[in-house]
């Protein structure tokens, strides 16, 4: 087999040139996409024996994973309660420990020493955009008692005491969640995967694969690969190699923006050191650099530039943070993320030796992760986990209309909270203080992890839901793919 190497220069590094595949290969593993999801697996299997090699249509992290903001938090961007109505507790539990694990291993890899300038902090606080503070008690004895994960709840006047607005009331605090430079992880995971002896390839598009033979077939436009196991990580633009696929993604855009310095009045607004997000996933931030504000705000159902989006985020900190007036913007980045029907991650083996890790939606730091050492260890040890994961199948995201009508969905959710908090902040003004809410909140926060454990909560699991005709169609049209798992009829 001869070799020969093509590289361009790596726009934004500089440091270090890029490798095209322009040779064929044989390798065990072949990875389609150098995302967070494809790295993590490229990085594990590595570290297992395997030989693999990544394919990346453009650049390692270019879409959403190199410009994200690194918060690392346990769960899925499905909702805890609607895990467990949709699967039943115990393996929403399982599912949870899972989630957990894949924070671990981001924990693992991003010190300083593996990747410097990562700069890992402890501590994420959700904050609620609604004064619902009895629904808190409830879902902190369930995260301390039956999900082992440390969280405290925080009054509404603690909240206040380090976020001087009136937009928020009570929180969760996650003292074990941590952010890492979220633009430096996929590169610092590159980096460690080509360590351990993966070979990664950039301006390589998977254009098509035969996944029928037990050696699989991978065509890019200057190469042929040979490989036993494809995992398909392309996330919202795998596009050709299996189209079908990718219209079980609604593609959301987010946009981040990074304020001027603004110096000490930002500590006097936010003395909160972490990362912030509110409940309904509106608003994510923290402070940078000292005194910079990294904002995470606006989403679109389609691709636009992030510049257009500064003003939105100036407005957006505005509104939670009167006291710091128009702000700066002097940086705005964005991505596209997979958000599947059912919201939870699409992970499992769709036949024989073909893969997909995909659809994490704006929660991929630790469940992309956790999906990749699990699918490596899958190939390589037989671990049979990913079928927890089973339940939650390839549903069509309905094409052009799906994704027109998500966008409407989810201004609709928007609109709707955001009426929700008027209300709330008005009540809040006409009433004096539930001292006993209070209370029982403080007294719960006592009892978790001290008290006798709870018995599940008894909620039964759903029927798997059966696909829509149209679901059913576009799976038709996915053919061949074995019901191995992953994928319902
Ligand atoms: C603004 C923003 C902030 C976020 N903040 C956070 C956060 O704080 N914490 C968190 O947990 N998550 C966060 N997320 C979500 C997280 O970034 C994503 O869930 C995650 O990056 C998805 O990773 P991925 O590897 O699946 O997809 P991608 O990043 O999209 O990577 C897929 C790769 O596959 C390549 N590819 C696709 N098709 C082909 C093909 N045919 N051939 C070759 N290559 C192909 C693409 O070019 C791409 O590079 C954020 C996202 C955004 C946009």
């Amino acid at each position: 087999m001869s070799e020969t190497f093509t590289s361009v220069p790596q726009e934004g590094a500089g440091l270090r040139d890029r490798e095209r595949l322009s040779f064929d290969l044989d390798t065990d593993i072949c990875v389609v996409g150098a995302g967070l999801a494809g790295l993590s697996i490229a990085l594990e299997a590595a570290r297992l024996g395997a030989s693999v090699a990544v394919l990346e249509g453009r650049q390692v992290g270019w879409n959403a994973s190199g410009n994200q903001l690194g918060t690392v938090m346990p769960g899925f961007a499905l909702p805890l309660t609607d895990l467990i109505e949709r699967i039943g507790f115990e393996d929403a539990r399982e599912l949870w420990m899972l989630s957990k694990e894949g924070a671990e291993f981001v924990r693992a890899n991003a010190t300083e020493e593996n990747m410097p300038g990562i700069g890992p902090s402890d501590g994420v606080l959700e904050v609620s955009n609604i004064d619902a503070g009895d629904r808190l008690i409830s879902r902190l004895q369930m995260l301390n008692e039956d999900f082992d994960t440390e969280v405290e709840g925080w009054q509404a006047e603690r909240v206040r005491d380090v976020l001087k607005t009136d937009r928020y009331f009570h929180g969760v605090y996650y003292p074990k969640a941590f952010q890492v430079d979220g633009r430096k992880y996929v590169h610092g995971l590159a980096a460690l995967a080509r360590r351990a002896g993966a070979r990664i390839f950039e301006d390589t598009p998977v254009v098509s694969i035969d996944h029928s033979g037990i050696r699989k077939r991978i065509v890019t436009p200057s190469a042929r690969l040979r490989a036993s196991h494809i995992v398909l990580a392309g996330n919202v633009h795998l596009g050709a190699p299996l189209k079908r696929l990718s219209e079980t993604l609604l593609p959301v855009w987010r946009y981040a923006g990074i304020t001027a310095p603004l110096g000490e009045r930002l500590h006097e607004v936010i003395a909160f050191k972490g990362s912030v997000m509110d409940s309904d996933g509106i608003d994510h931030f923290r402070i940078v650099e000292g005194d910079r504000l990294l904002w995470e705000s606006p989403e679109t159902t389609w691709a636009a530039s992030p510049e257009r989006f500064a003003g939105a985020v100036r407005r957006r900190i505005r509104t939670i943070f009167p006291e710091l007036g128009n702000v700066e913007i002097t940086q705005m980045f964005g991505g596209a993320t997979g958000q599947t029907v059912h919201g939870m991650p699409q992970i499992g083996q769709l036949r024989k030796g073909l893969w997909v890790v995909s659809g994490f939606g704006r929660q991929g730091m630790n469940t992309s992760a956790m999906a990749g050492q699990m699918i490596a260890r899958s190939i390589l040890w037989g671990d049979e986990r990913w079928k927890l994961f089973s339940p939650f199948e390839l549903v069509w995201a309905g094409g052009a209309t799906g994704r027109v009508a998500g966008q409407l969905v989810g201004m609709w959710g928007r609109a709707s909270s955001a009426a929700t908090g008027s209300l709330a902040r008005y009540r809040e003004r006409a009433r004096a203080r539930d001292r006993d809410r209070e209370a029982r909140l403080a007294q719960a926060n006592r009892a978790a992890g001290t008290g006798p454990r709870r018995p599940p909560p008894g909620v039964e699991p759903r029927p798997t839901s059966r696909l829509t005709p149209a679901a059913h169609d576009a799976e038709q049209a996915m053919e061949p793919v074995s019901h191995d798992a992953g994928v319902s009829r």
